[in-house]
């Protein structure tokens, strides 16, 4: 072992690292059986429109609900089913319960976007995995969005916009995800087909604090109002945000300001609740008047 070797070698090795993969090997041991005994759920986050204030869309967001630890997130579990190869069952469930999902809700004009890692997507057949989905829930092609991340441009250019071209001609709409991260380049946006772009919130983060980055966002914005592509900014959390984004006219705003991953139930109650305190508010302005 290297904690036994000599000074010279294996300086580099720390307890750190045998912690973390002595953490790898139980998430992966985990990860098999999680499926099996149903420990995923799918939260929603809400997708609001600038134009007209209205809820457009639901995110599906997947959790691990550990029956000892709790609940893990996907940054730390989606890149290690990535790596074992347990990515494309994980993901064939997510896409099946998302749209099952979506096809309950009382809404029919709602959409779903759904998260597709680029493992994932080139390890098997997309275009008829999507296609089941669809089928088997009952949801219209329209309602379904699948976002993907720039990871997956830099393989395979050919066939992976020709995935993309028969997942869009059966009616799904494609949003590129975390945009302006990784390795974005402008070419990308000629080359693949997207309906959507989705800018990072590592971007938004920064809006209104820093000239640069409010450059940078507004110059998206222009570009996808000029490629005709639906700008979505993620991980908006303050209202100073939305009003440099409408100036911009960004389309679409997601993020904690309009609501947390949550269940759909959770988000209509917020929104019945909000409904019932304006319709108050109305009805004492008017006693007052
Ligand atoms: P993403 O697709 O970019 O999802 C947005 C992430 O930002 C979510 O984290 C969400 O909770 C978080 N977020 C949303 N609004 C805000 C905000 O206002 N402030 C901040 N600080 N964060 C916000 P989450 O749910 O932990 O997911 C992380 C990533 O894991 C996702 O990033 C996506 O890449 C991946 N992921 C999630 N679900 C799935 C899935 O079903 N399949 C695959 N392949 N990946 C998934
Ligand atoms: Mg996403
Ligand atoms: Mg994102
Ligand atoms: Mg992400």
């Amino acid at each position: 072992r290297a904690k036994h070797a000599g000074r010279s070698t294996f300086a580099w090795y720390t307890p750190d690292m045998d912690a973390d993969a002595q953490k790898r090997k139980e998430i992966e041991a985990g990860l098999a059986k999680a499926l099996k005994f149903d420990q995923f759920e799918l939260l929603f986050q809400p997708q609001y429109s600038l134009s007209d204030n209205k809820l457009k869309a639901y995110e599906s967001l997947i959790r691990w609900n550990h029956p000892t630890k709790g609940y893990i997130a996907p940054d730390v579990f989606i890149p290690i089913a990535e790596d074992c190869g347990l990515i494309s069952s994980i993901g064939d469930w997510v896409l099946e319960q998302a749209c099952r999902e979506a096809s309950t809700w009382k809404d029919p004009a709602l959409r779903v976007a759904v998260n597709v890692s680029a493992a994932q997507f080139l390890s098997g057949d997309t275009v008829h995995k999507v296609a089941h989905a669809l089928q088997t829930s009952g949801l219209a092609a329209e309602r379904l969005e699948i976002e993907i991340t720039e990871s997956l441009l830099i393989s395979n250019t050919e066939k992976v916009v020709e995935t993309l071209n028969k997942i869009r001609d059966m009616g799904v709409s494609i949003a590129m995800d975390d945009f302006g991260t990784g390795y974005s380049s402008l070419s990308y946006l000629s080359k693949f087909p997207f309906d959507k772009i989705k800018i990072d919130r590592s971007f938004i983060h920064n809006l209104g604090q820093d000239a640069s980055t409010d450059a940078i966002v507004t110059s998206i914005i222009g570009l996808g109002r000029s490629l005709d592509v639906t700008i979505t900014a993620e991980g908006v959390e303050n209202q100073e945000q939305v009003t440099l984004l409408r100036a911009a006219g960004c389309n679409l705003v997601q993020g904690f300001l309009y609501g947390r991953p949550d269940t759909v139930q959770s988000h209509e109650r917020l929104m019945a609740e909000r409904d019932a305190k304006r319709t108050r508010n109305d009805h004492s302005f008017k006693v007052k008047d």
